[in-house]
Parts: C-alpha cells; structure tokens; sequence
C-alpha cells in the first residue's frame, strides 16, 4: 500500500507528521504554486518529498489563490507520476465547503477518476477531517508530538503578521502557552470566525463577553 501526502504549509505539515507516525512508509509530495511563501513551505519539506512544479500555466496571477479545480489536477498528476493506492489532503474540518470542489461528494469522485487513471483503486482522503481535527486541535496534537510548529508557514505572503492566517496562529499560539496582553486578547477576539471559537474552547468561556470580563478583572487585580 503506497500512500502520498500533498504536503505545503501547517496544516498539511503537521497532517504528515502524525500520519508518518502510524505510517512509517508514507511520502510526501509538494507543489510550487508560485505562492509568495514558496521558499518558506520549501524549507520545512520533509526529506524525500517528491516536488512538482505546478500542473498548469501562471499559477494564481494576480496573487488570489483560488482553489477550485487543483486538488484533482495535483492529485492526477501524482497518480501518473508516483502510483500511489492512497492520496492524502491536508482539509481542515473548518474549511469544508469553502471551494465549490472541497467537500465529500467531490472526494469520493476524485476517487472514481484517479482510479480510472491508474488502473487501480486510488482512495483520496481528508485525514483531518475524518479526524475532526480542526486548526486548533491540529496545533495542540502538534505540540504534543514535539514538533517545530513555527517551521511551519500559514501566511501567503509568509509570516507577515497583518493577515488572518498570522492572527489564527497568534491565536494558536497562545492556547499553547504564549503570554498576551488583555488588549491583544481582545482584538483577537474581534476577529471572530476560527479565532474565536478556538479561543472561547480554549479558556472554557460560553461567549466572548464573559471571557473578556475575566481577563479585564485579573488585568486590574495585577494592577
Ligand atoms: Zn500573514
């Protein structure tokens, strides 16, 4: 049983460091997208990764990386190119659904079609969210293992600590231990959506309100 992981940044990186512990054989395969952060998710590659230049022309000119379409176009070409009887996807829980091509249905079609390609079966999964993994669970699983969390990048532009993937691992962050300022705190929060939820789980508050009375108290008990 040959399985291949496409590998490139966080989640898809911590994805095979688990995997590669139940799985010893697993490989990993990259993709240069032409992503600003490509140098970056590069140099966190496991050894051995197997690295594609992008199966298209002019990946995502104008720097908006829109998805649809390439997973199946990567995961064909790792078919042809490595043969593989397992493909693995780094999807988070929380991101199913985002693109038109990332959900159940279109896995199990993916499936139907590599297979057709390879003359064998071929399975495309998504290891996290069969496991409910989500980016939260994912860093605290991480840290657990003991692996290099920073060596691995979230932002498109590569850690520039403006961007909503740099606030989500700020965020991380702090659930593993990272000291923060009631102000910091806030201002996350603000930012709702993953960052919120992850971080209201996080201190065990309902909402966001009474985490943020509590914070505000112990800021004045300090004071
Ligand atoms: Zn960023």
């Amino acid at each position: 049983m040959k399985s291949i992981a496409l590998v490139s940044g966080f989640d898809s990186r911590v994805m095979f460091e688990i995997l590669r512990r139940e799985e010893p054989g697993i490989e990993a395969a990259y993709f240069k997208l032409g992503m600003p952060n490509q140098e970056q998710e590069m140099a966190s590659l496991p050894a051995g990764t197997h690295v594609f230049d992008a199966p298209w022309d002019h990946p995502y000119q104008g720097g908006v990386p829109d998805l649809t379409g390439r997973d199946l176009l990567m995961c064909a070409r790792v078919v042809i190119a490595l043969a593989p009887d397992r493909i693995y996807l780094g999807q988070l829980p929380e991101e199913v659904g985002n693109f038109r091509d990332n959900n159940h249905v279109t896995t199990s079609l993916y499936s139907a079609v590599l297979s057709q390609i390879a003359g064998k079966p071929v399975t495309v999964s998504y290891p996290l969210v069969e496991r409910g993994l989500t980016k939260f669970a994912l860093a605290k699983e991480g840290a657990r293992l003991g692996l290099d969390l920073p060596s691995f990048n979230s932002c498109f532009a590569g850690g520039c600590g403006q961007c909503y993937k740099c606030a989500i691992r700020r965020a991380i962050d702090i659930t593993l231990g990272a000291q923060c300022s009631y102000e910091e705190l806030e201002a996350l929060l603000r930012m709702g959506g993953a960052i919120e939820r992850g971080l209201l789980e996080h201190f065990g508050k309902p909402n966001t309100a009474e985490l943020l009375q509590e914070k505000f108290r112990e800021k004045h008990d300090r004071n």
